[in-house]
């Protein structure tokens, strides 16, 4: 049995508090897997007003005072709702406590002073994580998410030996946190961290690189996408810094929560179900069929799409394809929020296709969960997917996914080939080419799949038997952590 390990998780999001994105969810459910293993697990969150006004048991661990431009800062220790998970949560008004989304205002625009807010949120992470922020408690590793936490890394790295481990996890290459480099001397860094060896990408200042250059291990969300990011084509610009880390990058499939997502248990579907019982499937697609005012139609294969829409997600795939795939009788029932144009490219697409496409703009966890229950298959066609969460969820509902063969999709889903329908190990459809021809060709055969009611019955429970609950992962984050900690041959 291993020794108990001390962990500070270092994030922006937090399911279901804040989310933009998969990270929130991996956010609320790795730590307290973790912890449930035994681990001494904590959080530390900006503190906006939707994780101040809902965390219990508050305390103030030590008054900050002024810095990062706020007069005044506090760290709070708390409870998080639901897990009890122990937080800090870092109440600075002036940064975060405002209406809007954490990283946006209402009307879209990046907050002006993101710098001093995820500044700040990295810089308190490090004195948690070298023992002088908290005299009551103090992690061993250190855990920080994506950009807005990144720079958590370069101050632990910049203060004297700690004995701390830091691992950066890589949620999106795509976002990187840039900013002018001006503003860093807001930050308190050496000059001499502001090159290209540094946190500069190109003459600007980079969150991305501070995790980059300066965790002890950077890991990505798939093993796919952890080797895609060290190339020209998926690495952002960043893929020379990533190859340079090559001994220290590695991918860990995330999990979902198998709580949340299950159709024996879900809330929020017509009529609950399991890989025994599927007549339970069958009402949640008229019921779905109804809500959508999708017509009642049993024969056409009615395909789902959960997601941001935007053209990493390849959305344009699906609006091009789309009119040739309703003359083929396929339903497609949409629900999304991103770029205006796809928005709008989606709302004219139902209405030119009443009956058969049905779109919700926005944003309705509920809605998601009898989507995906209701719903023959799920299509995710990205141009790039570091894991990628709703095909999981397809998964797990029986709904087939219908997926590019990228990052974590290509990592989850078994391509319905010839050969893996003899061997018994298909669970959906991949296609290759980011084009809407070969995106057809896979609900093509997904359609043609169908017809076979037994075959499609087959490749169903064989989905709905996949196993991506968090177990797995968090063994193998604790490894990572023991390596980083030294604790373990490399
Ligand atoms: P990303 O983080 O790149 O957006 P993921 O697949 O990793 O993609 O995670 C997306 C998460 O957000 C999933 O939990 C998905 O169900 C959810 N989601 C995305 N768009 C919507 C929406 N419009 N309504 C409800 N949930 C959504």
């Amino acid at each position: 049995m291993s020794q108990r390990l001390a962990i500070l998780h270092v994030a922006a999001e937090i399911y279901p508090l804040v989310k933009t994105g998969g990270l929130a969810d991996v956010v609320a459910a790795l730590p307290v897997a973790q912890a449930a293993a035994g681990d001494d697990v904590r959080i530390v969150l900006p503190g906006y007003p939707q994780v101040l006004d809902a965390v219990q048991r508050q305390r103030t661990v030590v008054e900050i005072g002024a810095c990062f431009g706020a007069l005044r800062v506090r760290l709070v220790s708390a409870r998080l709702p639901g897990s009890a998970l122990p937080c800090y949560v870092i109440d600075s008004p002036w940064l975060y406590r405002r209406p809007g989304g954490p990283y946006q205002a209402p009307d879209g625009e990046a907050w002006g002073d993101n710098v001093q807010r995820f500044g700040l949120l990295g810089w308190v992470a490090a004195h948690l994580a070298a023992g002088d922020a908290d005299p009551s408690w103090s992690p061993q590793v250190l855990h920080a998410h994506d950009w807005h936490a990144a720079l958590a890394c370069t101050y632990l790295d910049h203060r004297a030996s700690t004995g701390r481990a830091s691992v950066y996890t890589v949620h999106n290459l795509a976002y990187q946190g840039l900013f002018p480099m001006q503003d860093a001397g807001l930050l308190g860094l050496p000059a001499n961290l502001m090159s290209p060896a540094g946190l500069e990408y190109h003459g600007q200042l980079s969150f991305m690189k501070a995790g980059l250059k300066f965790a002890d291990r950077i890991t990505t969300v798939s093993p796919s996408y952890a080797r895609e990011i060290a190339t020209h084509e998926f690495g952002a610009g960043l893929d020379g810094v990533i190859r340079a880390r090559a001994d220290d990058v590695s991918g860990i499939l995330n999990g979902i929560d198998t709580a949340v997502w299950n159709p024996a248990t879900d809330p929020a579907i017509a009529t609950r179900y399991d890989a025994e019982r599927l007549q339970g499937k069958a009402d949640c697609r008229a019921a779905l069929q109804r809500e959508m005012d999708l017509a009642d139609d049993a024969q056409a294969m009615l395909v789902t799409v959960v997601s941001r829409l935007t053209s990493q997600k390849g959305m344009d795939l699906v609006l091009a394809a789309l009119p040739e795939l309703v003359a083929r009788g396929v339903q497609f029932a949409v629900q999304g929020a991103g770029d205006a144009a796809l928005e709008t490219a989606f709302r004219i697409a139902a209405q030119a296709h009443p009956g058969r496409v049905a779109v919700e703009v926005g944003y309705d966890e509920a809605r998601a969960h009898r989507l995906i229950a209701g719903a023959d298959a799920i299509a995710v066609p990205s141009r790039f997917e570091p894991c990628g969460l709703t095909q999981m969820y397809g998964l797990r509902y029986g709904t087939l996914p219908i997926v590019r063969r990228v990052g974590g999709l290509a990592d989850t889903v078994v391509d319905a080939s010839p050969q893996a329908l003899a061997g018994g190990t298909a669970t959906g459809f991949q296609f290759e080419a980011a084009t809407p021809a070969a995106f057809a060709a896979a609900v093509d055969a997904a359609r043609a799949l169908r017809r076979d009611a037994a075959a499609w019955r087959t490749v169903m429970h064989r989905a709905m038997a996949q196993d991506f609950a968090w177990a797995v992962p968090t063994r193998e984050y604790r490894a990572l952590y023991e390596r980083a900690l030294g604790a373990a041959p490399r």
